[in-house]
């Protein structure tokens, strides 16, 4: 495959040959030849290209329950995409197949951004997601695709780390309606020491998604040792709070032993359970449990008034006591963007 044929946007030509790219909060500066920490993102004579436009190494119809969203369009289906490569690298990563895939590993098939749509469209799904490995390395290719998915009705969704610019943020908000971001942990040194990032720029990132309206849940994976204590995810839930808004949903999910991390045990339930209560107790309206199949606290309960709006089993949704966007008990008004009718 041809991988210098997609010029990106997003970056500045510096002296000397060099590039900077400024589509995620590493701001790499490549040399002549060679590649951003990500590995897609080529310098080609002082030209950067996006070298996985067009280029995917998975799709499947996903339940939108999956990426978990449980307040965006809940029911559906999203036709779902993935790429190769990483702007982090977690330890625990669990997509670590194509998360630390290469360009050269053969993973890579082509899909234009019309082919995608109209996959998308004729699988009866409701919106496109890109997700599986980081989008944001992606950026010019969820990009092109997003924006005639939304002319064709779609709805538009990352599943993100949240490592993206405020510019790329910005370049992508005409297309991009729902952003799933994942919130890892709540201290620099776990960002560094985990997946050799920082945090301060996914907090910035997740401002600025809500500042640009985009429809936000966040991820937290509880790990055994590692982010689980009750004070650092007490700091989490409070700027959530402050900063998303009580009513962006959180999940908190069940931590597996995975690729590098397999020294710790799985998250006890009971864990999850006293985080889901603080999260209660601190103002969000609704916090959910994950990875934990079948459990009660995975459904959709009125904030107000306690009765079950949602029943989720597996990736199937029941819609029980919703009526509209109101609770069908008190009549609370619920926030949640359902598929419009007809
Ligand atoms: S997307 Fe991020 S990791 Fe990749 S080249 Fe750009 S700044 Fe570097």
């Amino acid at each position: 495959m041809e991988w210098a044929t997609h010029e990106a946007r997003q970056y500045e030509k510096l002296e000397g040959g060099f590039v900077k790219c400024s589509v995620c909060a590493h701001r790499c500066r490549i040399k002549e030849g060679s590649h951003g920490i990500c590995g897609v993102r080529l310098n080609r004579k002082g030209t950067l290209y996006a070298a996985t436009y067009g280029k995917i190494s998975a799709e499947a119809v996903d339940p939108i329950e999956k990426k978990p969203l449980f307040h965006y369009l809940p029911g559906t289906l999203s036709y779902s995409l993935g790429s190769v490569g990483c702007n982090f690298q977690c330890e625990h990563c669990q997509n670590w197949h194509i998360s630390r895939a290469t360009l050269e590993d053969g993973l890579l098939r082509s899909l234009s951004p019309e082919e995608g749509v109209a996959r998308a469209k004729g699988t009866g799904c409701k919106s496109i997601s890109w997700t599986y490995n980081e989008p944001t390395i992606w950026h010019e290719y969820p990009r092109d695709m997003g924006s005639l998915a939304r002319e064709k009705g779609l709805g538009t969704v990352y599943v993100t780390n949240g490592y993206i610019t405020e510019e790329a943020l910005a370049d992508l908000a005409p297309m991009l309606e729902a952003f799933r971001v994942d919130l890892k942990a709540f201290t620099e040194e776990f960002y560094r020491k985990v997946c050799r990032a920082k945090l301060q720029p996914v907090l910035d990132a997740s401002r600025k998604a809500r500042e640009l309206g985009m429809h936000i849940e966040t991820v937290t994976l509880v790990i055994p040792g590692l982010n689980d204590s009750m004070k650092e995810m007490e700091g989490l839930i409070q700027w959530v709070v402050d900063n998303l808004g009580p009513a962006t949903p959180m999940h908190f999910s069940r931590f597996h032993p995975d690729y590098r991390m397999q020294d710790r045990e799985a998250t006890p339930v009971a864990t999850l359970e006293k985080i889901y209560r603080r999260a209660k107790e601190l103002g969000i309206r609704f916090p959910y449990l994950g990875n934990v199949p079948g459990h009660p606290l995975e459904n959709t309960y009125c904030p107000k008034c306690g009765a079950l709006l949602v029943e989720r089993t597996g990736y199937q949704t029941r819609f029980r006591g919703l009526k509209g966007d109101r609770c069908g008990e008190c009549g609370e008004k619920i926030e949640i963007r359902q598929q419009e009718k007809g």
